[in-house]
This record gives structure tokens, sequence and C-alpha cells, in this order.
């Protein structure tokens, strides 16, 4: 039987490979010239700098049961830990690392020492089960103590889980740093449980990128695909379902937005209607730099990580995730930077180097926000501006227009709030209305980053759904 699958982001590969894998006929057709949608790479700058043009960092890709069960490193894909996940630089020369280790990092702040540990410790222990879970649409708990654990600790609002269980300026603004990937308000229910997912991850399984930049994931999954007979065709946007051989399979990597496009007009209504309702978040402003030297950061602890966050205290950073939340530009924005050529030295020519960051922005935003950016970094780091060759940047309608699916700059296809966290983007989650037509995207759960596990569990949901046609043929 064909499947078609429309994009090929990580979640459009990982669906198109499992479908290969019970034996379908499968093509993916990508609307751009190049494969990959959210795991891409292209020399953005200067010739010879390689930049990751979305993700960067991969503890969600190195953790994805999906993945894990693929051989991508055959095709490619070599992960590279820098020996530091992160670091969090603060005002006075300061700086506290979420070190790979538990007991290192407690130790950068000992009032909260004992705390960090008692949370961290049992489940980092247990990241595979925790994992398995997480990473899956709502189910029962195949680890239900594991889970009960962290639902103990993660549906919480991050500030006041900070504030609560940590005294420290450095064990509060770490958490801060982790918890404001959720793009939520630090104020909102939720955003906790991406401050301990994103903390865990870096003692479980460290935050590696991969050498030679994101690109090669979609690389590695695409040859992938190839050995198993499936095809990506770039260059084919499908603007509606009659672009398809009529009661094929199709599994749509794109986001509620772009599925009205597509199929609106089959859609019931009462489905349409929700797919209009589907809320987006903020979006992002991105920034690619070729650097003449390493960013010159004034504690020097900040050159083992792989990535940074620049934002200060716990306070500065919920007040940018708040004033981004209310559509305000923030004077002073929370930076999320990742400096790869420190580790990968082929992402730059000799003694050079690039960096990549972005902040988080009202969707939509039309701000140019080059200068506040390279303002944060300039405090943690005097005399970045001097070292940089070059600059690229990208305002949330330019993401867009290189990739559809980052509605407004948003890059986790949604807000992740309690209401779109786990029934996303209805309580159908993959399923249609439309029988053989599926969502993969990171609108299904497990929602956003690099695991491709949305697409794993579409692709299953839409074989389940064939065997049972099968049978009542
Ligand atoms: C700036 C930025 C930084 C990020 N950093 C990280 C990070 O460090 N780590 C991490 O894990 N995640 C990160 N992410 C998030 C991650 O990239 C996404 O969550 C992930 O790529 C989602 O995968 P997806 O397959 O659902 O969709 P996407 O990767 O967005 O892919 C969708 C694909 O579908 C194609 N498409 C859309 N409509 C059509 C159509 N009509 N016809 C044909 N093709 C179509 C698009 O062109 C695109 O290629 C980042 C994203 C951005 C933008």
């Amino acid at each position: 039987m064909e499947a078609f699958v429309v994009g090929s982001g990580p979640n459009g590969l990982a669906a198109a490979v499992t479908l290969a894998r019970a034996g379908l006929e499968v093509t993916v057709f990508e609307a751009q010239p190049t494969i990959g949608g959210g795991a891409r790479s292209a020399a953005l700058t200067l010739p010879g700098f390689t930049h990751d043009i979305c993700s960067a960092v991969h503890p969600l890709a190195i953790s994805s049961p999906a993945f894990a069960d693929m051989p991508l490193h055959e095709y490619g894909l070599e992960w590279i830990q820098p020996p530091v996940p992160a670091a969090h630089p603060l005002d006075g020369g300061r700086a506290v690392l979420a070190q790979v280790s538990v007991n290192g990092t407690a130790r950068q702040f000992p009032a909260d020492a004992p705390m960090y540990r008692r949370t961290m410790a049992p489940l980092t222990a247990n990241w595979p089960e925790l994992v398995s879970d997480v990473l899956a649409p709502p189910h029962l708990p195949r680890h239900p103590f594991t889970l009960a654990r962290f639902g103990l600790l993660a549906p919480w609002p991050a500030a006041t889980v900070a504030r609560a269980i940590f005294r420290t300026e450095s064990a509060r603004a770490l958490f801060a740093g982790m918890a404001a990937h959720s793009f939520l308000p630090l104020e909102m229910a939720g955003s906790a449980a991406f401050g301990w997912i994103l903390g865990l991850s870096a003692h479980a399984v460290g935050w590696p990128i991969p050498r030679g930049g994101s690109q090669r994931i979609s690389d590695a999954l695409s040859g992938y695909l190839h050995s198993l007979g499936g095809a990506v065709l770039p260059n084919h946007q499908v603007r509606t379902l009659d672009d398809l051989p009529a009661n094929s399979l199709v599994i749509c990597d794109v986001t509620p937005r772009q599925l009205l496009r597509i199929a609106g007009d089959r859609l019931p209504e009462w489905y349409a209607r929700r797919m209009e309702r589907y809320r987006y978040g903020p979006g992002v402003f991105k920034i690619d730099w070729a650097l003449n030297a390493a960013i010159p950061w004034r504690n020097p602890a900040c050159l083992s990580a792989g990535t940074v966050h620049i934002g200060g205290s716990l306070e500065e950073i919920a007040a940018s995730e708040r004033a981004t939340w209310q559509g305000e530009i923030c004077e002073r924005p929370f930076v999320l930077l990742s400096q790869p050529s420190l580790f990968d030295r082929g992402r730059a020519p000799d003694g050079k180097h690039t960096a990549w960051a972005y902040c988080h922005v009202p969707n939509g935003c039309e701000e140019d926000m080059t200068s506040r950016i390279e303002a944060q970094v300039e405090r943690f780091a005097p005399g970045f501006r001097d070292v940089i060759l070059a600059r690229h940047t990208m305002l949330p309608a330019q993401m867009q227009e290189h990739n559809a699916n980052l509605v407004g700059g948003d890059i986790n296809g949604g807000a992740a709030t309690l209401d779109q966290l786990f029934l996303r983007p209805t309580a159908s989650l993959y399923r249609t209305p439309l029988p053989g037509l599926f969502l993969c995207s990171a609108s299904t759960p497990p929602g956003g980053g690099v695991h491709g596990m949305c697409g794993y569990h579409a692709a299953r949901a839409a074989l389940r759904e064939l065997a049972v046609s099968r049978r009542c043929v």
C-alpha cells in the first residue's frame, strides 16, 4: 500500500520510517528545497561557517525511544557531548553550571544542595522510564511510581517551585533558565515541568550536538528511509489533498492552520472550528554569528558548555517571559545561546567560531532584537561585539517563510499550555475525522523538540487504523 507524508521535519521523517518498516511504500513531500524542517543547517553567514537554522542542541533526540530504535549512526549521525550541558552566567562574573553530575551541580549552591539532590537524583536514575511515559500520548503509565514522583513536581508554575524549594540565587536562576524553554510565563501552571525535564536530561543524557550540524539528523533519517525503499521529494508543496492520490494514507507534518488550508473543505465544521481555535505561542527572533574567536565570557567556565542561558536572575528571566507572553518587547530578553564550534571544529574555519542564539518575542513580532540580544551577551562577555565577523538574523515572519510550520515564529507547533499539552491539537490527537488522514507534527503529543515521537505515534495510530479497516474488508 502507498502512503504519503506531507513535510520532512523530524516527525514527518520518523512517521515515514515507521510506515516503511511496516512494509508500506512511502513518499515524503517537502515544500522547501532542503529537507529536515526544524533540523537543518546551512552556511548562513560566510563560506566555511555551518549554522543550525533551527534546532541546535538535542537532549530529546538522544532520549527518543523512536530514534534509539533506528540505526541512525549508520547513516552518519554522530553525537558530540560538550563537557558541560549548560552554563548560566550571573552578574559579577559568577556562573552556575548544569553539569552532567547531579552532585557536581548541587555543590555549586551548598544551601540548596540537599534539595537539588533529593529532587533530581531519583528521577535522573529513572530517566529512560520517565521518558517513555513523558514522550508519549496520554496513556496508562507504564512506570507509575516514577511518573507519580515527576507528577508531584511538574504541574506548578516554575517561579513558585523555584522560590519554594530553593533559597539561593544560583539554584533559582538555573531552574528558571531551564523552565524558560517552555515559552510560558514562569508564573503559569505547568511551566515547572519543562524546568525539570530539561534539568533532568542534562544529568541523564547530556545536551549533545550532532557532528556537522542538525542537518545530519535529518540526513540520517532520510538515508535510513531510503534504505527501506522510501523517498523524500523536496520542492513539493502540498497545497490541497487533491494533490495526492485518492484513498491513500496521508500523514501531515503540519500545524492546524496549514491542515485547514490543505484539507479545510473536507473537514467537518466542528473539527475545523477546533483547529481554528488552536493557540500558537510566542515566536522567536534568531541570530547566527560568524566569530573571529570564541566568545570572551567573563567567567571562562562558560566555555565548557554547549549551551548558555543568558538572563541573570529568576526575577529577570520571569519578567522577560511574562512580557513576551503579554505581547510586549523585553529590553533585557532571556537569550538561549549555543556555541557548537567549540566542540565540533568542522563548523568554522581554523581559529574561527560560530554561535547561535534566539530570544522569545510576541507571535509575529516585527521588532529587530539584534542589539538587545547582543547587549545581553556583551553583559556577560565584554568584548563580544568585537569578535563578530558577520551575523544573520531571522524575524518570526522570515522563520515562517523558511518553514510554514513556524506560525508567527512559534517553534513548538503551538503553545504548550496545560490544556494543549496532552490533548493536542484536539482530544483525537493524531487522528482527524477523515479516514486515512493523520497529523504528526509538534502540534500533536508530546509536542515541540527534535525527538520524532509525534511522527512515530501518529504512524502507529495510522497502522492500527489500517489493520482494522483490512480486517473489516
Ligand atoms: C530557532 C529554532 C530553534 C530550535 N531549537 C531546538 C533545539 O535546540 N532542540 C530541539 O530539540 N528542538 C529545537 N527546536 C524545535 C524543533 O525544531 C521542532 O520542534 C521540530 O523540528 C518539530 O518537528 P516537526 O517534524 O513537527 O516539524 P518541522 O521540523 O517544523 O517540519 C515541518 C516540515 O513540513 C514542511 N511543510 C509544511 N507544510 C508543507 C506542505 N504543505 N507541503 C510540504 N511540506 C510542508 C516544512 O517545510 C517543514 O520542512 C527549534 C526550532 C527553531 C525554529
